[in-house]
């Protein structure tokens, strides 16, 4: 596919295209040849204050008092626009993040899905009525919460922002986003888009540039109402401290380590499928990619011969020309994912497929990682316990269901985990016993619906995204008491 639409990368504030205050740019890079093919726009301080209080105005002006059906007829507009504009996000999605073309165009149907979803809501989040007798009416009301602030990353920009922006929006919050340096440019085309759909000016602005700086300026803002952070662990923890400067709520949904647990029943064809692709999808930059396989050692030479053959067969590509696995994002994060295979290496875990950066002829100079596959891997071990996020796959094998256990949980993490078992007691006793925000039983799939919630236990988080329970974030709670004797 050759380029077609134009990269914009200035910032989206008040319903308009704008360069930062200090006119700074950041040179943005082509993942799949290394080369500069764009610019965004170096947001800072002076840039979010500009940001939050033009979303203060639209708030206080607009969006409040629009009734709730309004809210949702504009929602559902915002949902169709996107879809006329579904092959030209892709393709901005696509370049700019290097995942294959096919995977940026699900990504656009799921940021639509979110749109309607939370449109349909708008006029349905009720308060309840509590008896407390004759002579007393009490009930609650759910309000918006205001500016709702939302730090984004680069692995989904259009699923992660509308996964956020639609249930603040339907709630009747304005939002104000930091988009990662990496891939802000579908965010920002998506937010134009939804301004051109209907939505007042002012109620969803999108800042570009650097975390440090902009991310950390709009965090430690004191007009902002709420903090949703999606991101690293450490980013997690900084950001956390910066909002309880001024007792910002946040909202953090971190990363993940989870496990895809094997049991020697199994249909070890349907799970090799399904553990094969989720760790090549977005070449494996996913939150909820199932970077460990815990086998029973019935099945374990099995399991993992067929999964080195099926990541053998992976096709290497620019993300436009729709490869099976495009490249990973950055430099930066080729560079941490090829340390993590060397810590592997080291850690004497044996290396049956890929390890490298890859060789093919044309993607030399893009950010392209060999499927890489390691077994036996150390309980414990760096591989085994960090998030690597690239397409590494780490298989350790067990004897008991109580070892598939210790293994399953022995993580800081709990996001997502998967058990593949027909045994009806085994499956409960696992689903019970992990640890883990969602439990899939005989699949896998973090996207699984709109409809369903999302969010981790331990350190991958804490509240919930997507499904109604988003909007208990974006909404805060008013008792009234009345005395009418
Ligand atoms: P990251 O480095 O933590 O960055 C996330 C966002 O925070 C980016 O917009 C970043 O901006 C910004 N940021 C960086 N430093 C900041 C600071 N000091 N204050 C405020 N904001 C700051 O994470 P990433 O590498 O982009 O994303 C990968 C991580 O996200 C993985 O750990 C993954 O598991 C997690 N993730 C979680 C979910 C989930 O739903 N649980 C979904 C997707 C990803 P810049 O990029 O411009 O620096
Ligand atoms: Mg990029």
């Amino acid at each position: 596919m050759d380029a077609q639409y134009r990269l914009d990368g200035r910032m989206f504030i008040n319903g308009e295209r704008v360069d930062a205050i200090s006119r700074k740019e950041i040179d943005v890079y082509d993942p799949s040849t290394g080369q500069v093919m764009s610019t965004i726009a170096a947001g800072d301080t002076g840039d979010v204050n500009h940001a939050v209080s033009t979303s203060q105005k639209a708030y206080e002006a607009d969006w409040k008092r629009f009734t709730p059906s309004e809210r949702a007829n504009i929602l559902f507009s915002v949902a169709d626009r996107i879809g006329q504009y579904k092959e030209e996000l892709a393709y901005i999605e696509s370049l700019d993040v290097g995942k294959p073309h096919k995977q940026a165009l699900a990504d656009v149907d799921a940021a639509i899905g979110y749109f309607r979803f939370y449109a349909g809501i708008a006029d349905k989040i009720f308060g309840t009525s509590i008896p407390l007798g004759e002579g007393i009416a009490d009930y609650t009301i759910r309000e918006p919460i205001g500016i709702s602030a939302q730090i984004i990353p680069w692995n989904y920009p259009l699923q992660l922002s509308s996964r956020g922006f639609a249930p603040a929006l339907a709630a009747g919050n304005a939002v104000v986003a930091k988009v990662a340096e990496d891939a802000s440019l579908s965010i920002l085309r998506l937010a134009e888009i939804a301004h051109e759909a209907g939505l007042p000016k002012g109620v969803l602005n999108v800042i570009t540039g650097y975390g440090s700086v902009a991310g950390q300026a709009l965090s430690d803002h004191p007009d902002i109402h709420h903090l949703t952070f999606t991101g690293s662990l450490n980013t997690g923890i900084q950001v956390m401290k910066t909002a309880a400067n001024h007792i910002t709520p946040v909202n953090l949904e971190l990363g993940g380590k989870s496990p895809i647990i094997i049991f020697g029943d199994a249909d070890i064809d349907k799970v090799v499928e399904t553990a094969s692709n989720v760790i090549i999808q977005n070449a494996g930059q996913t939150c909820s990619a199932a970077s460990r396989i815990i086998v029973n050692n019935k099945v374990h030479a099995e399991v993992v011969e067929k999964i080195a053959e099926k990541m053998s067969k992976v096709k290497l590509g620019r993300g436009l020309d729709n490869p099976d696995m495009g490249p990973v994002v950055s430099e930066r994060q080729m560079n941490s994912i090829l340390q993590a295979i060397s810590n592997g290496r080291e850690s004497n875990a044996n290396v049956v497929l890929g390890g490298n950066r890859s060789k093919q002829q044309g993607l030399e100079n893009g950010y392209f990682i060999q499927p890489t596959l390691f077994d036996n891997v150390k309980v414990g071990s760096f591989i085994e316990q960090e998030e690597i996020f690239g397409p590494v796959l780490s298989v350790m094998p067990f004897d008991t269901a109580d070892e598939a256990l210790a293994i399953a949980n022995g993580t800081e993490y709990g996001l997502v985990a998967s058990v593949f078992s027909n045994d009806l007691k085994l499956v409960h006793h696992m689903t019970n016993q992990i640890q883990a925000g969602q439990v899939f039983v005989n699949g896998y799939g973090a996207g699984g619906g709109v409809a369903i919630p999302f969010g981790g236990y331990k350190k991958s988080g804490f509240g919930r995204e997507k499904g109604l329970e988003a909007i208990q974030n974006y909404t805060t709670v008013k008792n009234v008491w009345i005395d009418y004797r």
